[in-house]
């Protein structure tokens, strides 16, 4: 495979999203993140940062491609800056335990109001 090619996988959601094969109102594309607004949005502000190469899990890309998460984290502060005051909440949920339902690795970007602090 060149580092041209992207990786997709054929039945993640988010991948279709990537590749624009399903709708999504997208608010930042790079190279390689693209971020679009969540469709259940739990702030006033709540946009998913995702990578375009399918990647399952958070905590295998920090070790894979340290520098692709590094830049899901800018990438978030620009969508705060731009949606919002530039101050956020990013959530990573690794483990159908923690919540993730999409195992396509995505940052929720929290941002617009004054946030609680109750997850469980
Ligand atoms: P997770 O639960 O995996 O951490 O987060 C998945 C997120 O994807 C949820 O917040 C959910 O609302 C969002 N989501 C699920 N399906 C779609 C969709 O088709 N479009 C968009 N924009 N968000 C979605």
């Amino acid at each position: 495979m060149t580092s041209a090619e992207s990786v997709s996988e054929p039945d993640c959601l988010f991948c279709k999203i990537v590749a624009g094969q399903l709708p999504a109102d997208m608010v930042v594309s790079t190279d390689r993140v693209v971020a679009f607004r969540d469709i259940d949005p739990k702030a006033p502000v709540h946009v998913l940062v995702v990578p375009r190469d399918h990647h399952g899990d958070v905590s295998v890309l920090a070790s894979s491609d340290p520098a692709l998460l590094s830049e899901m984290v800018a990438v978030a502060d620009r969508v705060a800056g731009e949606l919002a005051d530039g101050q956020y909440r990013m959530i990573f949920n690794s483990g159908p335990r923690a919540g993730q339902s999409v195992f396509h690795v995505h940052g929720h970007v929290l941002a617009g109001a004054s946030l609680g602090w109750s997850p469980a």
